[in-house]
């Protein structure tokens, strides 16, 4: 800290300098001292062209070529440069008692005003207000830089006043972060049990779902201060800056627990160390190093608890996410019906409604809308009412707010249109039946149409490869025959496809090649592998290199396509022997959108 204070005062020191060198400089005009006879007659020979009159002196500019005839007649010194020339085209006499010479400037034509007296005042004024202005800046500079006194200022500490029922449609990350809530409300009783509180918890979701929202409902609920710094504040020009904040921000939390350290788009800081690019690495690594050192040193039993946010956990330096640093990990996805119904009713809550204004109506009407996005509806909505001098906000006003904002959306997000719902809706059934009818399939824990979320993309973080597990040749064939089952149920009922399926189809076929290619489950290829050291599948950027004969390559081709063609037919009859099942969860699907296995376990039973 002692070495900044210096810095920052050497850098303001040559600030001010420099602003003093360049003033003087430019304020240094060069002008020759003239007699007042000579004066008058540079006057009379029509060689004056612009005069100033102060009270006891007269300055003034002549015309190009007199400049040079006076420099000569001066100086006698012919070889002056026509530059040098220009510059002496100024001058300046003492003025002496002579009531005529204002007549004589008319009459000659010569411009003249009259001088301002510059007293010390002006004088102070003028060359301290310039500085005056670029030391301000300067500070102001320094200040953002991190250097000096400013350190507060990098992050926010505050205190929260959002709540829970400012946030809805997350109820499940609300479910998950009670306990936290529980434990910084009353850190000791957590302690005296021996329980294992979470250091880390990283709060992953789409953007404009809530995350930064539902972090500081936490610190509103516990009643503790809420101390928030963003990700690209860490990012800084400096060397160490972005550690120095790190340490200054632990530091200042520790002293005021239970508290909160909210670190907002994490990813800035956390991305995984090779993806950096050249410049600003090394200060981006000192950042992350840092984050994790604090982390480590971080005892829970402190109460402070650090909350992170991220849209894109899978860029995420798989270190930050190891036991003791950002290990839980809460889905903030996009709310289904009912909880945009309730953002809606959140954000028009202050709002003058009109009679008509049916909030069921617009939550049916944007699916795939996140909490931010729900947020510029009712804003919008409120603005056109306004523009159309209306005393209430009404239902049109709503329905084109709607339109407005889901423009401005971006392609993916854009909202899916009945016909489509009805496909997805299909597709996803597809998928669940498929799944329900196969002893080995992964369980069904929830079905949804919202437009993919990060976890209805089964969101996978790269967690260290201990975790990695062993899968049967049965246990393959079923996960793949799943993935198939969407494109099935499109096949089965509308008679066509859609391209709904093409990432279902890309995993199909990485499996089923890993099993002829890697783990030798052909018997037409063999118990042989071709690949050495093959990371497991859905690994799509690596590239093999061929160590096999183009025969054997054919044979291996053949035997992919053997499998994922013998799948996509069991998934074909299992939907065509279930239709009725099938349709009944497609249909509960276009109306709820999401069903949890206990609906979906009701829906079936009521079929059979
Ligand atoms: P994120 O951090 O996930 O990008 P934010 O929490 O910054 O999203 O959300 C931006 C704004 O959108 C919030 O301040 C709030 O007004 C609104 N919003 C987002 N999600 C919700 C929600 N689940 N409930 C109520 N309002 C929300
Ligand atoms: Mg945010
Ligand atoms: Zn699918």
């Amino acid at each position: 800290m002692k070495l900044k204070a210096t810095l920052a005062a050497f850098g303001l020191a040559a600030v001010v300098l420099g602003v003093i060198f360049v003033y003087s400089y430019m304020a240094e005009r060069p002008t020759r001292e003239i007699s007042y006879g000579e004066f008058k007659t540079l006057l009379r020979g029509k060689r004056v062209e612009r005069a100033v009159l102060f009270k006891d002196r007269i300055t003034g500019e002549l015309t190009v070529e007199d400049a040079g005839s006076l420099v000569a007649m001066k100086d006698a010194q012919l070889s002056k440069s026509p530059e040098k020339a220009q510059k002496e085209r100024l001058f300046t006499t003492r003025r002496v008692e002579d009531p005529r010479l204002v007549d004589e400037l008319d009459r000659l034509g010569v411009s003249y005003r009259s001088g301002f007296e510059h007293t010390w005042v002006m004088t102070l004024i003028s060359w301290v207000a310039p500085a005056g202005i670029l030391m301000l800046g300067a500070f102001l500079f320094f200040r953002k830089m991190g250097y000096g006194s400013g350190t507060s200022r990098l992050f926010v500490e505050k205190k929260s006043n959002v709540t829970f029922p400012d946030v809805a449609g997350v109820a499940v990350a609300e479910e998950e972060l009670r306990e936290i809530i529980e434990f910084l409300r009353n850190p000791s009783r957590f302690q005296n049990l021996g329980c294992k509180i979470p250091k880390g918890v990283l709060l992953v979701g789409p953007p404009g779902s809530g995350k930064t929202l539902l972090a500081q409902a936490v610190a509103g609920e516990a009643n503790v201060p809420f101390f928030s710094i963003s990700g690209s504040a860490f990012v800084e020009m400096f060397a160490g800056v972005g550690a120095a904040r790190v340490r200054n921000l632990f530091a200042r939390a520790a002293k005021k627990s239970p508290c909160i350290i909210f670190i907002d788009e994490i990813d800035a800081v956390g991305k995984a160390r090779e993806g950096i690019a050249v410049s600003g690495a090394e200060e981006h690594e000192q950042t992350l190093t840092q984050l994790l050192t604090q982390m480590d040193g971080f005892d829970t039993k402190k109460g402070v608890i650090i909350l992170a946010a991220t849209n894109r956990p899978e860029i995420l330096d798989p270190a930050l996410l190891r036991p003791g640093r950002f290990d839980r990990h809460i889905v903030v996805d996009r709310p289904d019906l009912k909880g945009r119904e309730q953002i809606f009713k959140i954000h028009a809550r202050n709002l003058k409604l009109a009679r008509d204004v049916d909030f069921k109506g617009l939550a049916a009407t944007t699916p795939g809308m996140v909490g931010a996005e729900i947020a510029n509806v009712v804003n919008e909505a409120a603005l056109l009412a306004v523009r159309r001098n209306k005393e209430t906000v009404q239902m049109s006003d709503f329905k084109d707010g709607i339109e407005r904002v889901s423009a401005g959306l971006e392609k993916t997000n854009k909202l899916i249109n009945a016909r489509e719902k009805e496909i997805v809706a299909y597709h996803e059934a597809g998928h669940a039946i498929v799944s329900l009818s196969l002893p080995q399939a992964d369980p069904v824990h929830k079905i949804s149409i919202i437009p993919r979320g990060i976890s209805a993309l089964g969101y996978t973080v790269h967690l260290p490869t201990e975790d990695r597990y062993l899968l049967t040749q049965s246990e393959l064939l079923d996960k793949i025959t799943v993935l198939l089952g969407g494109r099935a149920s499109e096949e089965v009922i509308f008679g066509e496809v859609s391209t709904a399926s093409q990432s279902d189809l890309e995993e199909a076929t990485e499996i089923a090649r890993s099993m002829v290619q890697t783990y030798g489950m052909s018997d037409k290829v063999g118990p042989l592998t071709f690949e050495k050291g093959r990371p497991l599948f859905l690994d799509t950027k690596y590239s093999p290199l061929k160590e096999y004969s183009e025969h054997t390559a054919m044979r291996i081709d053949e035997e992919v396509y053997r499998i994922v063609n013998q799948t996509y037919q069991t998934a074909k009859q299992i939907l065509a022997s279930r239709r009725l099942d099938l349709e009944k969860v497609a249909r509960a699907l276009v109306e709820k959108e999401v069903i949890d296995r206990n609906e979906l376990d009701r829906i079936l039973v009521e079929t059979n």
